[in-house]
């Protein structure tokens, strides 16, 4: 770093205070050159972690696809979204903590049921069978949406009465 006003080398510019704002840190620095005093910004660069998919392909990890799938499969089940949003949280923070820039996703999914175990049974059955079979979070979505609608499609076939047959 330079100090912008007469250029001398970082030796020469002194952090006189520190202060954490939302996004990062802001430093409020002096040169000892020539006093002139400037702010300097740090923000956390966000790290770009990418899903790597059974066949091999890349994906940025999309936190909202994530919250998506795991909505689906709360699909009519007593789960607030203040919930979903709160296990998507952990995920995301447990997938950054990894370290890693890139995670399998069947990682991702294993996550998912960790996390729906403990929310709702029915969600995380949901969730289980159709990753098990498809070792993947984003075509699972769409799954278990047919899952559901195929469960619902049976409960109405079950309940329904034969209709009178009306006379001409
Ligand atoms: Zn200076």
């Amino acid at each position: 770093m330079k100090c912008p006003f007469c250029g001398s080398g970082s030796g020469h510019i002194r952090v006189i205070d520190t202060r954490e704002v939302t996004d990062g840190i802001r430093r409020r620095r002096e040169c000892d050159q020539c006093k002139n005093r400037f702010t300097t910004y740090e923000r956390v660069a966000s790290m770009n972690l990418l899903v790597v998919k059974t066949d091999g392909r890349r994906e940025e990890f999309d936190r909202d696809k994530l919250v998506k799938s795991m909505r689906i499969a709360c699909t009519k089940r007593a789960v607030s979204s203040a919930t979903i949003e709160q296990a998507a949280q952990k995920i995301e923070a447990s997938l950054y903590a990894l370290g890693k820039l890139e995670v399998d996703s069947k990682k991702v999914g294993e996550m998912v049921m960790e996390q729906l175990r403990d929310i709702d049974d029915v969600a995380f059955v949901r969730f289980a069978s159709v990753y098990r079979h498809f070792q993947d979070v984003d075509s699972m979505a769409e799954e278990i949406k047919h899952l559901i609608e195929r469960k619902r499609r049976e409960e109405e076939l079950k309940n329904q009465i034969p209709l009178p047959i009306t006379g001409e």
